[in-house]
C-alpha cells in the first residue's frame, strides 16, 4: 500500500523546527522522532483519529497498541492510574528506556490502546523527544518508525527507507543510543513485576531495586496457536530479513568451528563478534566486540536491515546470546529475527 504524503525531512531540527513539529501533531499529523532506544512514529496521544493514521502509515495490525511518550514521569497520573510500583521505577529508571503498564484513563483513546483497558507509559530521555513532548503539551503515542515486519529504525536513514512519503516530517536526532525497543513491565497488585518486553533496563537492573520479576512466556519462547502474550506486539513476526536465520547455540569455540565451513560463502553471512577468528571472512558481519554488549545493540537492527539489499545471501548464522543483561534483549530480538530455529553444536 503505497502513501503519498509530502514528507519534510529536518537533519539538524532547531526550536522552532520543533514548535512547526509540535503543531503538526497538536493538528493530528504523523511525525518520526529520534529517541535513545529507536525511532519513534509519533501523534498526538488524545486525539482518537490520529492513531489509525499510524497504524495505516506503518502496514500494522490496529490491535497492537502504542505507548504514549510523556516529558516527566508525574505526568503519568492524567492519563494513567499510577501505583506505588510506578513511582519507584520512575525514581529509578525515568526519563529513560523503561516502559509500564497501567490502567488507562478514559481521555486515552481507545485507537490508541487497540482496545486494551491499559495504557503503556515512557518518558523518553532523548533531548529532542524531551523537549517536543514539552512544546506539545500533551502526549505523543508512537510505536517503532519502521513498516511492520522490518527491524526497528536506529538512524534517520533507516526511517527515510521506511517512511518517507508516508509521514509529515522525520526528524533527524543521530543514531540511537541504546539500539533496542524499550523494557516493558506491567506491575501487578502484590508490588512484583511482569517483563513483556526486555530492553536496556534489564532484570537485573529491577531486581536491584528490589522487584521481584517474571517474564511473560513470549519473552523466550515460541507461542502456540491461540496463545496470547500480554504485549499483543510480541506475537508478530518482527525483524526477520529476507534470509533465514539461524542461531547456533554453543560454546564459543564450537560456534566458531561451526562457522568456519562457510567462509567467504557469498550466499552464506556469517554475524560474528569483532574478536572472533571468522571474522576477517568476506562474507562476517561484525556485531560488536564479543563482551561488549551495548556496542552489539547498538548495532543489530542496522545489520538485519542491511541483509535486505544482498539478495544473494540466502542463510545467515548467529551467535545465540546469552540471557544475562541486555543479552536477554539481544536473545529476544535475535530469537524472533530467527523464527525461532536454532541449532546446537
Ligand atoms: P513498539 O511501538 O513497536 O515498540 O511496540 C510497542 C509495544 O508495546 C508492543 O509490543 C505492544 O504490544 C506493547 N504495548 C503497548 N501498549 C500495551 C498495553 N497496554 N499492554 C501491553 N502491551 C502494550
Ligand atoms: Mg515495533
Amino acid at each position: 500500500m503505497e502513501q503519498n504524503i509530502y514528507t519534510k525531512i529536518v537533519y539538524a531540527p532547531t526550536e522552532d523546527d520543533l514548535k512547526n513539529a509540535a503543531d503538526l501533531l497538536r493538528r493530528g499529523g504523523l511525525v518520526a522522532i529520534p529517541t535513545e532506544t529507536v525511532y519513534g512514529l509519533g501523534v498526538n496521544a488524545l486525539l482518537a483519529d490520529a492513531a489509525p493514521k499510524v497504524y495505516a502509515a506503518k502496514g500494522r495490525p490496529s490491535d497492537n497498541p502504542l505507548i504514549i511518550h510523556l516529558a516527566a514521569s508525574d505526568e503519568a497520573e492524567k492519563y494513567a492510574v499510577t501505583c506505588n510500583a510506578y513511582y519507584k521505577l520512575a525514581s529509578a529508571f525515568m526519563p529513560g528506556p523503561l516502559t509500564v503498564i497501567l490502567p488507562k484513563r478514559e481521555c486515552i483513546p481507545d485507537s490508541v490502546t487497540g482496545g486494551l483497558a491499559t495504557v503503556a507509559v515512557r518518558v523518553p530521555s532523548h533531548p529532542i523527544a524531551h523537549r517536543l513532548i514539552e512544546l506539545c503539551g500533551f502526549p505523543i503515542a508512537a510505536p517503532s518508525a519502521n513498516l511492520s515486519g522490518r527491524p526497528s529504525t536506529t538512524t534517520v536513514e533507516h526511517v527515510i527507507e521506511d517512511m518517507n512519503g508516508r509521514v509529515d516530517m522525520i526528524l533527524n536526532g543521530g543514531a540511537s543510543d541504546i539500539g533496542l525497543e524499550s523494557t516493558i513491565v506491567l506491575p501487578k497488585e502484590d508490588g512484583s513485576l511482569v517483563l513483556l518486553r526486555p530492553g536496556a533496563i534489564t532484570v537485573e537492573m529491577l531486581e536491584e531495586e528490589g522487584f521481584t520479576v517474571t517474564l511473560d512466556k513470549a519473552v523466550t519462547e515460541r507461542l502456540q496457536e491461540g496463545e496470547r502474550p500480554l504485549a499483543p506486539g510480541m506475537k508478530y513476526r518482527h525483524y526477520a530479513p529476507h534470509a533465514r536465520v539461524i542461531l547456533l547455540s554453543g560454546e564459543r569455540e564450537a560456534v566458531q568451528a561451526a562457522m568456519e565451513p562457510y567462509r567467504d560463502r557469498t550466499d552464506v553471512a556469517l554475524v560474528c563478534y569483532a574478536d572472533d577468528p571468522v571474522a576477517d571472512a568476506s562474507n562476517a558481519r561484525v556485531l560488536g566486540a564479543f563482551d561488549r554488549r551495548d556496542e552489539q545493540a547498538r548495532n543489530l537492527f542496522d545489520l538485519l536491515r542491511s541483509f535486505d539489499s544482498s539478495p544473494e545471501i540466502t542463510r545467515i548464522y548467529a551467535t545465540l546470546p546469552d540471557r544475562k543483561e541486555i543479552g536477554l534483549a539481544l536473545f529476544n530480538r535475535m530469537l524472533k529475527a530467527a523464527g525461532y530455529d536454532i541449532e546446537e553444536v
